[in-house]
């Protein structure tokens, strides 16, 4: 489906909405429309074959106005360069929205990891992130996880970037294992943010988690994480899909079991039979109170807008419901909680990682638990008084709190010369 939809003409027509609501200058509107910078890089890797493939890869930075560029690589097959760019426009908006001191950033490499062995996958790594090292620093840009990247990755990215400097730079990069200065909760912090805000939001719909049946879409990192938690809050999980496909048991499934058992195997999710199996597609329209979509982007589109049984949508992936979605979305009283709000709990514990690294002082989980719930609640409640004194959805809410400090930064620094 994201195919056929241009992502970064999404993310424009969002920051449109919200930068006339804000009556914002237009030439500071143009300047948020576009990235300040994008690299495309072509890169061999010498396979294990002893053959050279050639890779293509970016690293977009948008906007560096409230402090160093922040935001993930992502290892998948159909990423391009706008698509990169309207992440990293999200990554700037998400990062004022939680107020933390960074811009919004981007990287991506064009590749099927299943395709890859690990010593493949580290020397493409290691080289990606040597093409792309003008752009990357622990002052200028840091990146971390994404969708078919991990605290490997990291590790090799910050090994790579600090065998070039000749010594060890951990606030290169975030979401690094523990014993190399990651941060405690960092893995688990996206998932964990998205439960924090689905519970606020809960409280907004009268939706009683207790007996509310969630679907969550993917089961990578984001997906699997918001899943356990949320059965850890009381809902009852129905509905699960990866990428082989969906399954669906009305009286609920066992995710932690699904996690330990399933997650990483070929079959996926699918080899559980106590569940009906249903399409990806399928399984968006399933009958539930709480959906979370935490896969790519465009995903809920006019197409099946119309067809969500959901009453909240809590956006664990970036861009999954696209601006035609989000008018079907809210005439139906579907309450959608933004991806610049709902997910923003992993940048959140880098900004804690970085933090830590540049201290080189390092915080137990519990208070690293509880500063990124403090902010997940504090962002929440100022993106609903967004939303109430707006008379908006909470997308167009969320932006225009985001928004307006980037451009407020933008205005108080000036434009040089
Ligand atoms: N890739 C994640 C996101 O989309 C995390 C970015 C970060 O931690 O810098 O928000």
């Amino acid at each position: 489906m994201s195919q056929h939809i241009n992502v970064l003409d999404m993310a424009r027509e969002q920051l449109a909405v919200a930068a006339n609501i804000l009556d914002l200058d237009k030439g500071l509107h143009d300047v948020l429309s576009k990235p300040m910078r994008q690299l495309i890089v072509h890169f061999p890797v010498v396979l294990d074959n002893g053959e050279v493939q050639v890779f293509e890869g970016y690293r977009v930075q948008h906007n560096a106005a409230r402090g160093p560029t922040k935001g993930g690589i992502r290892y998948h097959p159909d990423v391009d360069v706008e698509e990169t760019t309207a992440l990293a426009m999200w990554m700037t908006w998400k990062c004022a929205v939680a107020n933390i001191p960074y811009g919004g950033a981007k990287g991506s490499v064009k590749v099927d990891i299943k395709q890859l062995s690990k010593r493949e996958l580290e020397k493409l790594t290691r080289r990606f992130v040597t093409e792309i090292g003008s752009m990357i620093g622990e002052r200028s840009d840091i990146p971390a996880p994404d969708i078919g990247t991990n605290a490997q990755v990291m590790a090799w990215i910050m090994d790579t970037l600090s065998m070039q400097k000749g010594y060890t730079v951990p606030g290169v990069v975030t979401g690094k294992p523990i014993e190399l200065g990651g941060s405690e909760g960092r893995t688990e912090a996206t998932g964990r943010g998205v439960v924090v805000v689905m519970e606020e939001a809960a409280k907004v719909m009268n939706i009683d988690l207790g007996n509310a049946k969630v679907v969550v879409q993917g089961f990578g990192n984001v997906g699997a994480t918001a899943a356990k938690l949320a059965e850890e809050a009381g809902a009852t999980v129905v509905g699960i899909s990866d990428a082989v496909g969906g399954i669906y048991n009305p009286k609920g499934l066992p995710v932690h079991d699904l996690f330990n058992r399933y997650s990483g195997r070929d079959g996926g999710i699918r080899e559980y039979k106590d569940a009906e199996q249903v399409t990806n597609a399928q399984l968006l329209e399933l009958p539930c109170d709480i959906l979370i979509p935490a896969a790519v982007a465009a995903q809920i589109t006019k197409d099946n807008a119309d067809k969500i049984k959901a009453r909240l949508i809590v956006e664990g992936g970036n861009g999954p419901c696209t601006p035609d979605a989000d008018h079907i979305l809210s005439d139906k009283s579907v309450l959608v909680v933004p991806d610049i709000l709902a997910n923003a709990g992993g940048v959140i514990v880098s900004y804690f990682e970085w933090v830590q690294d540049l201290q080189n002082f390092f915080w137990e989980e519990n208070e690293v638990n509880h500063k990124l719930t403090k902010i997940m609640r504090h962002s929440f409640a100022s993106v609903e008084a967004s939303m109430m004194a707006h008379k908006t959805d909470m997308r167009t809410a969320a932006l225009i709190i985001g928004v307006k400090r980037v451009a407020d930064a933008t205005i108080r620094r000036g434009i040089f010369p």
